[in-house]
C-alpha cells in the first residue's frame, strides 16, 4: 500500500489545489491507472498566517502549524508536506511537534537544482523567504549561491503575491513586472530562477522567462508522490 499524504494547506489555497492536482494526474499518467496515494489536507484558515508573519510572532506560527500537523497524524497520514515555502521558516519547530515525517521543500528544491548542475540560483518569493535566511542557509549547505532581488522588486513580488495570485488573481502586468526582474536575476549571474512561492507557478512560466524555473510546487508535489510509492 501506498503512504497517506497529508497536506498541511491552504497557504493559500490556490496553490493547495495545485499540489492535489498534481499528486494525482502525475500518478495515473505515469501509472495509467488510479491507484494514486490516499491524501488528506488540513487546511487552514489563512488570515493569522499573513498576520503572525507580518507581527513577527513565528511562535505562533510555529504553534499553530503544529496543531494542524497533529491533526493530520491523528487522521492516519504517514507523512507531511507543508505547502508553501514561506512556512518552511518554522519547519524544524513543526517537525518535533509530530511522530511522523515531514518532506522538506527546500530539500527536494535544492536537489532539483543539483540534478540540473546548477551552482548559482534566483530566488522570487515572500519577502520572508527572499529575506529571512532560512532559504538561502538551507540551499547554501548543498553549495548552492542564491540571489535576491533589490528591495523595490521585494516590495513589488511579496505585493503581487499576497494581493492578487493568493485571491487567484492573474494579471499581465504583474506577469510582465515578475519577468524583467527575472531577467536581471540572468543578468547577475543566476542559470536558473527558483518560484520560492506555491502560487508564482500560477502567473509565470518558462516560456514567459526564456530560462529555466523551479516550479517549488511541482517539484515539492512530486517529491510527495515518490516518498509515497516508495
Ligand atoms: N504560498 C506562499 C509560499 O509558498 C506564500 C503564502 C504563505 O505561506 O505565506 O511561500
Amino acid at each position: 500500500m501506498h503512504k497517506k499524504i497529508g497536506i498541511l494547506g491552504g497557504m493559500s489555497p490556490e496553490s493547495t489545489v495545485e499540489y492535489y492536482q498534481y499528486i494525482t494526474r502525475a500518478y495515473t499518467e505515469r501509472f495509467g491507472d488510479y491507484g494514486y496515494p490516499e491524501v488528506i489536507i488540513y487546511s487552514v484558515s489563512f488570515q493569522p498566517y499573513v498576520d503572525w508573519p507580518n507581527q513577527d510572532r513565528w511562535d505562533l506560527v510555529a504553534q499553530g502549524l503544529s496543531e494542524a500537523a497533529q491533526k493530520l497524524e491523528a487522521a492516519g497520514a504517514d507523512f507531511i508536506v507543508i505547502a508553501t515555502n514561506t512556512m518552511h521558516l518554522v519547519f524544524d519547530q513543526v517537525q518535533v511537534n509530530v511522530a511522523i515525517p515531514m518532506l522538506s521543500l527546500l530539500d527536494a528544491v535544492g536537489d532539483a537544482i543539483l540534478a540540473r548542475g546548477m551552482e548559482t540560483v534566483g530566488l522570487l518569493g515572500t519577502k520572508f523567504t527572499m529575506e529571512k535566511s532560512f532559504y538561502q542557509d538551507a540551499l547554501s549547505r548543498k553549495g548552492i549561491t542564491v540571489l535576491v532581488p533589490d528591495e523595490q522588486e521585494r516590495e513589488f513580488v511579496n505585493g503581487v503575491i499576497y494581493d492578487e495570485l493568493v485571491a487567484g488573481q492573474i494579471r499581465a502586468e504583474s506577469r510582465a513586472g515578475y519577468v524583467a526582474i527575472i531577467e536581471k536575476l540572468a543578468e547577475r549571474g543566476a542559470e536558473g530562477v527558483i518560484l520560492g512561492c506555491t502560487e508564482i507557478p500560477l502567473l509565470v512560466n518558462e516560456e514567459d522567462a526564456g530560462m529555466p524555473l523551479f516550479d517549488t510546487t511541482v517539484i515539492h508535489a512530486e517529491a510527495a508522490l515518490n516518498y509515497a510509492l516508495a
